[in-house]
């Protein structure tokens, strides 16, 4: 049985986000041990695309330490001015001509899904003498309207990644299609996992696939049954963002 977050619609000035990010990370624990996994096993991204700096440092106070932010020139202003140690990931669509700014910015970047891509960042890392971590973002059901490389091109993606001196591939990301009733999205949660545990038993020398990038506010509890280290969650944390 999974708790049902009321998403707060519309934000008003007493929204209480330092609440929703407690109830959340009760929902994380609980969603862990109901399959034998350790809470701490599983991080929580604060997708904050759209969310103002005063909302992000509630969180922030709260205990949120990972901001994932989908457009590089928005994230820019906010990493500039956010004076807080917290982690920045970038989840969203990258341009290869914004490599330089993403590898100055972002820990971790979790939406690699091409290898013209993956070689930008291994030379603007390079510049800046960094070993840049990425996740490979899979595109587990074929959506056009989506990105990700399909399942069949993975594993040579990921050996060509794992080969690039500047980069670090640390796992997987993926955004099932969405479904009202969660349930749904388990079978591509699942699908991750096992070719994730694939291409991990080829045994590529050095090569870690410890994350799993999946889950989001309607979905993250069945992804943590599944087998999620980082769950990416914005509206039921931050609050419904404008259309
Ligand atoms: C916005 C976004 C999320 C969070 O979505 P919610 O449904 O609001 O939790 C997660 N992942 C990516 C890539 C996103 O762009």
């Amino acid at each position: 049985m999974s708790i049902r977050l009321q998403y707060p619609n519309p934000v008003s000035q007493s929204y209480p986000i330092e609440a929703y990010y407690h109830t959340i990370m009760a929902s994380i624990a609980a969603a862990a041990r109901r399959v034998g996994r350790e809470p701490a096993e599983i991080r929580l991204v604060g997708a904050s695309k759209t969310v103002d700096l005063a909302r992000i440092r509630e969180a922030v106070a709260a205990g949120l330490a990972i901001l994932g932010e989908n457009y590089l020139q928005e994230a820019r202003q906010k990493i500039a001015v956010l004076d807080a140690p917290v982690s920045w990931h970038f989840i969203g669509h990258l341009q290869s001509n914004k490599a330089n700014a993403a590898v100055r910015l972002f820990d971790l970047i979790h939406s690699v899904d091409r290898l013209s891509l993956a070689q930008a960042l291994n030379r603007a890392a390079a510049n800046i003498n960094k070993v840049q971590d990425v996740l490979l973002e899979v595109n587990l059901a074929g959506e056009a309207s989506k990105s990700g490389i399909s399942s069949t091109e993975l594993p040579d993606l990921i050996r060509v990644c794992h080969g690039l001196s500047h980069l670090r591939v640390r796992g997987l990301m993926a955004m099932p299609p969405w479904f009202a009733d969660p349930e749904q999205a388990r079978p591509y949660f699942k699908k991750l996992r096992i070719l994730r545990d694939q291409v991990q038993s080829q045994g590529q020398p050095g090569l870690e696939l410890v994350e799993l990038s999946m889950g989001m506010s309607g979905d993250y509890e069945v992804a943590i049954e599944e087998g999620a280290t980082l769950v990416r969650i914005g509206t039921a944390l931050f609050g419904s963002r404008p259309h």
